[in-house]
């Protein structure tokens, strides 16, 4: 690797970072940490700020408060160009008059790599991606996933210390999206950088990331790995943008008891949160066993509303005591015997039933 090239990657702090278009609060007070390495996703809805914090640590936005630290170096009055991050969008962005080795080669050009080392780089970022031997094809020749792959070649090559990547998937079908995930995921372990990366698709967040930072209303609700997002939601939000559960709503008198009241039942579950008062136990349609009526374990009745078998598991749709909906899943060889218009009992893990703050 030439010395005009950065290897090492760079950690990311958002400090009180916000950002207000008119009387619009598009991104409010994100403070965040990301660290050198790692592969943090913005995950949320559409609206909530995460292409905004984007283009924010990229420099295209200008921030109405607050700061962006790289390596704990304001960069505030640094430019874009400047700030030497690789970017991936959406649109791939390729320049159509360019051969693909030129596209790739574009940003070692720039920064005065000689021929000889921009061509050799420019050969390892398309072995990287897959692309070995297309140097010379026009970028109007390729599919929507291989121009994809060449404008990931091209933020790679010069090896940024921090990779931006605004939903770079959005545009591919599923299929497409599934073999590129695993791709990135394989650069990311290969060239070390620091990934940012903005996505509404809660399976892609899972899957990619490190750690996830959860959007709404331009805030963050809650930052961790995939595993204490799914598993230890903070807060509502978190816990239905993650995926399905089932949820219990009632009272937790103290929050050392581990036990909500619901009606007149005490229902066993995990607090984590420290919640008091109006209070929701949400349990993930996996960690939810169905047993037959008169099980001394099981905790609660319920009745078998609709049955979806999907291969790897059957999702059963069911009513609770209070008429609200859940879902249980199955393993095929796991499953119980119950179908739709049956009663049978509900039982979990107290571990698997995670207490969340009652709405509002
Ligand atoms: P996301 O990436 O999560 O979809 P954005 O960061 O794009 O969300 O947008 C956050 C909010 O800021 C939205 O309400 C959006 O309409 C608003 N917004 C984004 N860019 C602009 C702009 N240039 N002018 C005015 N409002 C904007």
């Amino acid at each position: 690797m030439s010395d005009e090239l950065t290897l090492a990657p760079s950690s990311v702090g958002l400090q009180g970072l916000t950002k207000n278009y008119g009387e619009t609060p598009a991104v409010r007070d994100v403070d965040l940490d990301i660290w050198a390495g790692e592969f943090m996703t913005f995950l949320g809805p559409s609206g909530s700020g995460k292409t905004t914090t984007l283009n924010m640590i990229a420099g295209f936005v200008e921030p109405t408060n607050g700061d962006v630290l790289i390596d704990g170096q304001s960069v505030r009055a640094v430019p874009t160009h400047k700030r030497g991050m690789g970017m991936v969008f959406q649109g791939y962005a390729l320049f159509p008059h360019l051969s693909v080795g030129d596209n790739v080669g574009f940003p070692l050009k720039r920064r005065g790599i000689a021929k000889k080392k921009r061509r050799q780089l420019v050969e390892e970022a398309l072995g990287t991606v897959e692309l070995d031997g297309f140097a010379d094809r026009s970028p109007q020749e390729l599919s929507g996933g291989q121009q994809q792959r060449v404008s990931l070649a091209r933020a790679i090559v010069y090896r940024p210390p921090v990779l931006l990547m605004d939903d770079p998937l959005g545009a591919l079908d599923k299929r497409l999206r599934d073999a590129l995930q695993e791709e990135i995921r394989a650069i990311h372990r290969q060239v070390g950088t620091t990934f940012v990366y903005v996505t509404h698709d809660q399976e892609e967040a899972l899957s990619l990331s490190d750690r996830i930072a959860v959007y709404n209303h331009g805030g963050i609700e809650q930052v961790g790995t995939p595993r204490d997002l799914y598993d230890r939601p903070a807060t509502l939000f978190v816990a239905r943008f993650l995926g399905e559960s089932t949820l219990l709503c009632g009272v937790v008198d103290t929050p050392d008891l581990s036990v909500l009241r619901t009606g007149s039942r005490r229902i066993p579950v995990t607090n984590p949160n420290k919640v008091t008062g109006a209070a929701i136990a949400m349990i993930r349609p996996e960690r939810l066993r169905l047993l037959p009526l008169g099980d001394p374990t099981g905790v609660l009745e319920i009745r078998v509303q609709s049955e979806t078998y999907l291969g790897h598991v059957r999702k059963l749709g069911i009513s609770l005591p209070d008429g609200t909906a859940g879902v249980v899943s199955e393993s095929p060889g796991l499953a119980s015997t119950v179908v739709p218009g049956d009663s049978a009992l509900l039982a979990w893990d107290v571990a698997d039933a995670v207490v969340l703050p009652g709405e509002e």
